[in-house]
């Protein structure tokens, strides 16, 4: 099957049981279950927290002071 790895990033279900949609962060491909998408709109800082390295989303700052 294709997307064997492919997982919720919060309830790492696959896409045999849950269908899963595709992000992009910092280069990396996640996926999330339509369960948990309000989630990510709502709260990310709770599913950051899941994924290495990218616990600065909580607080979003816009890197774009150097001139
Ligand atoms: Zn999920």
């Amino acid at each position: 099957m294709e997307d064997e790895d492919a997982r919720c990033v919060h309830c790492e279900r696959g896409s045999a049981q849950v269908p899963l949609l595709a992000l992009r962060f910092q280069g990396m491909e996640l996926w999330i279950c339509s369960e948990h998408m309000p989630i990510l709109i709502h709260k990310p800082g709770q599913l950051m927290s899941k994924i290495p390295g990218a616990q600065q989303l909580t607080e979003v700052e816009i890197p774009d002071r150097e001139t």
